[in-house]
């Protein structure tokens, strides 16, 4: 007879919560024990450029959080440093495992690295068992008439309001379950300093959005000044919200934010029936044709905020200083690179990557390809924001400009800008109609 304790596993990953959880309530509902487990996993940690990095930062408080109300109820998070392979066989060696519950991810190292866990379990006859949490519909449950992904986002969120109802975001009532949770003395989770990073302090806004911004939101979503959209994007991507609290509160206050959450889930089922995208290729193949100047210089003074748009280096500097960035701002700063300056979206593209708190691929690269018109449903090509229109309209006062470029106005401020709007302007629609009216 096996003297290890019998447990099921719970895996969490983007759904750092114990609240409305679609995996963690399967978990709970069908098992005696369940140990709750997460793995920081050095196939991507250690890939990261800088150890002072926020995402981690952040997934290791809101780690510590959990443990704290895991051990009041007489359990605790086990974590692992290390790859997920290694973590599996540890727990099989030292518990008998009666099944693993984790929630759909679906990003493309998530997809390997759960095939490769799914066969690791069931070689040792252990089932893993994995559910929908963090969209109201994924995968090709939205198709076109003909069975077909839609790569238009209006007939999309058509289709995902025809097929939405009520009890599709209704949540998930994990509380009953709680003493489930196997018990035992809990040690800490890992710190940060054993995994050799250094912790960013931020200041983190709360997983909450107020029914009076939502009823305010069509009309200030695009002045970056304002407080005026929800800043839920850190929260969305590691699950410290769930979806259906969102949609449940977005059907009642505003149907404009509705179509921002469709935004996600578009740019989700674009990912999965369109992967091409995450190998680096132009949604549009004949986008692959621009030549780009791809100048090193210009794309570093983009980087840091110095191109002499005021707007672009708030923009930049914001990203900078907080690891986030208003939408119309990312909507410039994108354009800019791209079409003033003609360097290849990608490298924007991974810049964002590495700096944004709430990076998601799906979003990101949707957002990049969008900017440059290479995506589905990208802004046409020869659309060129003018960065000094687009301040005139979203930040007239230029008070976000002078939040974080303070030297604005001052003889200190770059006197010669880059590049000039109306030069760069017929450049880019040159490089853009030649290389997109080639025979590829
Ligand atoms: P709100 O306006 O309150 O919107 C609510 C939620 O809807 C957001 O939190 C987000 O989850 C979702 N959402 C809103 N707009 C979009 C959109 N256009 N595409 C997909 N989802 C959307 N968003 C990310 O979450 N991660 C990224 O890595 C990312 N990269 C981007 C890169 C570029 C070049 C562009 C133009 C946009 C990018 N976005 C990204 C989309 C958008 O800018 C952010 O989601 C938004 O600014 C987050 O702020 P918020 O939470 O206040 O959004």
């Amino acid at each position: 007879m096996s003297l290890k304790k019998k447990v099921s596993i719970f895996w969490f990953r983007r759904d750092l919560r114990l609240e409305d959880q679609a995996g963690l309530f399967h978990a709970l509902h069908s098992s005696k024990s369940v140990l709750p487990i997460f793995i920081f996993d050095r196939n991507i940690l250690d890939k990261l450029d800088h150890r002072q990095d926020r995402r981690v930062t952040f997934i290791h408080q809101t780690l510590v959080g959990l443990h704290t109300q895991l051990t009041r109820n007489g359990s605790g998070l086990r974590t692992f440093y290390g790859n997920p392979e290694t973590a599996f066989s540890e727990l099989m060696n030292e518990f008998e495992v009666e099944a693993v519950f984790a929630n759909h991810d679906y990003e493309g190292y998530a997809i390997q690295r759960d095939w490769s866990i799914q066969n690791l379990l069931n070689k040792h006859g252990i089932g893993f068992q994995t559910y929908k949490d963090q969209v109201i519909f994924e995968k090709a449950e939205i198709l076109s008439n003909s069975g077909t992904p839609y790569s238009i986002f209006t007939p999309y969120s058509n289709k995902w309001k025809a097929e939405f109802r009520p009890e599709m975001a209704q949540p998930y009532e994990n509380q009953q379950y709680i003493s489930r949770f196997f018990q035992w003395q809990a040690k800490p989770i890992h710190s940060l300093e054993e995994m050799d990073f250094i912790p960013v302090s931020d200041h983190i806004p709360a997983n909450v959005v107020s029914d009076e911004l939502l009823q305010n939101y069509g009309a200030r979503r695009n002045f970056p000044a304002q407080p005026g959209t929800s800043r839920l994007s850190v929260h969305l991507r590691f699950g410290t919200i769930s979806i259906r609290t969102l949609v449940r509160q977005a059907m009642l206050q505003s149907e404009t934010w509705l179509n921002e959450l469709i935004w996600r889930e578009f740019y989700m089922s674009i990912l999965w029936h369109f992967p091409q995208v995450s190998k680096g290729k132009s949604f549009r193949k004949a986008y692959d044709r621009i030549p780009w100047r791809n100048n090193e210089t210009e794309f570093q003074a983009w980087c840091e905020g110095k191109t002499g748009f005021a707007i672009v280096d708030a923009g930049m500097r914001e990203l900078n200083t907080t690891g986030f960035m208003h939408n119309r701002v990312r909507m410039i700063v994108a354009s800019f690179l791209v079409k003033h300056l003609l360097i290849d979206w990608r490298w924007g593209e991974a810049y964002f990557a590495e700096k944004l708190i709430d990076f998601d691929f799906s979003a990101n690269n949707g957002g990049w390809q969008w900017a440059s018109g290479s995506g589905c449903d990208a802004a046409p090509y020869f659309r060129v924001f003018n960065p000094l229109l687009q301040t005139e309209k979203f930040d007239k006062n230029h008070t976000y400009i002078k939040k974080w470029v303070p030297e604005y106005n001052s003889l200190n401020y770059l006197q010669n800008p880059l590049v000039n709007h109306e030069f760069a302007r017929k450049r880019v629609l040159e490089v853009y109609k030649q290389a997109l009216s080639e025979n590829a």
